[in-house]
């Protein structure tokens, strides 16, 4: 190719309008919703990248494959190209469908984990952390040591820490009935894991004779990671390279609402007979019969066609470099941001932009409000109103204080884009100005979602 422009690979076909609104009326709305994000009226929202899951546009084939959808009971003609399409891909031998990949979670920890068990993971994706606790198992982080320095670059970042994995392994072996590795790790960044790291990760669990899980939901963003910065991946496809990730593990869990390309939908996947079948005894409790596991038959179809797409290098390579797009961006105008991108997601260290806010007064938290009073854009608090309370109903701040941008998938163009990056770099030039917020009422667990808050200093932005 002569051409250096990456385009996006589509052309639009149907549009939904988004709205503008002025500063005035966000400020409104803001005060409306308490100043809490998750409580706007998604209408009010000009861009928003609350989150990439469920979020993403599908394709014509998509809703072609939507009026195919076989509404059956059982046996569904939808539930075996779904079937078809996991089987290609992952290899393995039971495909069961859930209705997003936390109800995979449950349904697999469910059949496998008593009291006092541990769970290993890179890092635990939080409703497969709470799954896993519910089940009174311990789960249990092991990330690479790389990723705790948020802005030292690395290519694999989300790799989990194999020492540590074979040490407990070794001495607490007889706890530890699975181990997880997730991809990309969602938690650490949307970092990716190399094949490398997988493929020893497999044979440390395989020595000890525990089964190796991927949490897979963004499997084929990960491919498109080792295809580019792993050394003899440079000439496989992106499904060869999701074979063979694949090819390493014993199972997986999945959420379809990610590279599943699909507004909902997820599924679990295994190789051992007796335990499928115990999940799908568990299936039928909660979520319905095994060929359809809560979901349409225009789901499953929606479904087998968008893990296809997922793989598509030219999406992937549309997809992955939106993103770090977007990052050098706010890199060159000085905004401190996890190094390197991820591949769903840019996060702005708030703590080290805004300085003046103390952690008590939420930095993170009062940036993601600037980015919406400014410019209109949605985007998440990483840090101490998520995580700062304590079981026993302490503060203590979080590690990090991060804002998360989060792509939905072929829905934002480079124009869009273009905006997100100007707005950011406007905040960035009146920073000094914004001022912390606190807390007016917040629910005992997982308050971010409906704390209601108000600005410290009487306004975000003060006169400079
Ligand atoms: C989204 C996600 C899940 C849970 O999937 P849902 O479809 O939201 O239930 C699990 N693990 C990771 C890494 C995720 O990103």
């Amino acid at each position: 190719m002569h051409f250096r422009t990456i385009i996006e690979p589509f052309r639009i076909k149907a549009v939904e309008p988004i709205r503008r609104t002025t500063r005035a009326e966000r400020e409104v709305a803001l005060r409306a919703a308490g100043y809490n994000l998750f409580l706007l009226k998604a209408e009010d929202v000009l861009i928003d990248l609350l989150t990439d899951s469920g979020t993403g546009a599908m394709s014509s084939e998509q809703w072609a494959g939507m009026m195919r959808g076989d509404e059956s009971y059982a046996g569904a003609r939808s539930f075996y190209r779904f079937e078809q399409a996991v089987s290609e891909i992952t290899g393995l031998k039971h495909v069961i469908p859930t209705h997003q990949g936390r109800a995979a979670e449950r349904i697999l920890f469910g059949s496998m984990l008593k009291p006092g068990d541990i769970v290993p993971n890179n890092t635990h994706f939080d409703t497969t952390r709470a799954n896993v606790e519910y089940r009174q198992a311990v789960a249990l982080d092991l990330p690479s040591p790389e990723c705790n320095k948020p802005e030292f670059p690395c290519p694999f970042k989300g790799n989990i820490n194999l020492e540590a994995l074979e040490q407990l392994l070794k001495e607490q072996g007889d706890k530890v009935p699975l181990v997880m590795v997730t991809v990309t790790n969602n938690s650490g960044g949307g970092q990716p894991v190399s094949m490398a790291n997988l493929r020893a990760a497999s044979d440390i669990c395989h020595k000890y004779g525990k089964p190796l899980f991927l949490d897979a939901c963004r499997f084929a963003e990960n491919s498109w990671f080792i295809k580019v910065r792993e050394e003899g991946y440079e000439h496989k496809t992106p499904l060869e390279i999701a074979q063979e990730m694949f090819s390493y593990v014993d199972g997986c869990t999945m959420s379809a609402k990610k590279d599943g390309m699909a507004n909902i939908g997820g599924f679990l996947a295994v190789n051992d007979d007796a335990l499928a079948q115990r999940a799908k005894n568990m299936l039928i409790l909660s979520e319905g019969f095994p060929t359809y596991g809560g979901l349409a038959g225009y789901d499953l179809e929606a479904i087998a066609v968008g893990l296809k797409e997922a793989l598509d290098e030219d999406y992937l390579r549309y997809r992955i470099r939106s993103v770090s797009y977007l990052g050098e961006f706010l890199s060159g105008a000085g905004i401190p941001i996890v190094q390197p991108p991820g591949g769903h997601a840019i996060y702005i260290d708030a703590k080290t932009m805004l300085p003046q806010i103390p952690q008590q007064q939420f930095p993170a938290w009062a940036l993601s409000l600037v980015l919406y009073l400014e410019g209109g854009i949605r985007s998440v608090e990483i840090g101490s109103v998520m995580f700062g309370r304590q079981p026993d109903g302490s503060e203590k701040p979080a590690a990090n204080e991060l804002v998360r941008l989060a792509l939905p998938r072929r829905v934002y163009t480079q124009s869009h884009v273009d905006y997100i990056a100007e707005v950011l770099l406007y905040v960035n030039k009146l920073k000094d100005r914004i001022r912390g917020v606190r807390l007016v009422e917040a629910p005992p667990v997982l308050r971010h979602f409906t704390a209601r808050l108000e600005p410290v200093a009487g306004a975000l932005v003060v006169e400079g």
